[in-house]
């Protein structure tokens, strides 16, 4: 059986391949390995999650899962690059109505508006009964539409708080199963 040190490297290599090559290893090599489950949907796919010193490096499938056994989708494939992506938007961008231009805000300011938005449009719009007088309890001028990366709780708080708690009839998401 072949075996290679990391400490004492072979003078030659008798195998098809340099001793450089055989010098390299996995860039997860001594990570942490902790066992996860895709939030993105119902099918449940196993993660493996690795970090080392604290810091996230890779997302995979885990192939012991019993329900995806080591396969992930392209969106839990990609799971690492929505956590660490230098293109990832992280503060609130607000267009005012009629402007050309995003302009950077809070997430307090923007958490502010939106409460404030809902609880005026809903105030105006709230309807106790139909016109026969069956209850109905509902708003039908907010909608919210999710997308693709909002998790299943996520996706849970939204149904319960828009839904049950403020009566918004529109709820959708893009990834739902
Ligand atoms: S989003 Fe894809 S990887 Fe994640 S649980 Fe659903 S099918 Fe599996």
């Amino acid at each position: 059986m072949f075996r290679f040190s990391l400490t004492r490297k072979p003078k030659t290599s008798r195998e098809p391949y340099s001793l450089e090559t055989l010098g390299k290893a996995s860039r997860l090599r001594g990570a942490t390995v902790t066992e996860g489950i895709c939030p993105y949907c119902a099918v449940g796919c196993g993660q493996l999650i690795y970090s080392k010193g604290g810091e996230l490096i890779d997302i995979e499938g885990d192939p012991e899962s019993p329900i995806s056994g080591g396969h992930l989708c392209p969106k839990g494939a990609n799971a690492f690059q929505l956590s660490v992506n230098s293109h990832r938007v992280r503060n609130v961008l607000y267009r005012a109505p009629y402007s050309d231009h995003w302009e950077t805000r809070s997430l307090e300011w923007a958490q502010e508006q939106i409460a404030q938005r809902v609880k005026a449009t809903r105030d105006a719009d709230f309807t106790t009964r139909d016109e026969q007088g069956r209850l109905l309890n509902s708003v039908r001028s907010i909608g919210s539409l999710g997308g693709a990366t909002i998790d299943n709780e996520e996706n849970y708080l939204i149904k319960k708080l828009l839904g049950g708690g403020l009566g918004v009839v529109s709820i959708e998401n893009q990834a739902r199963i």
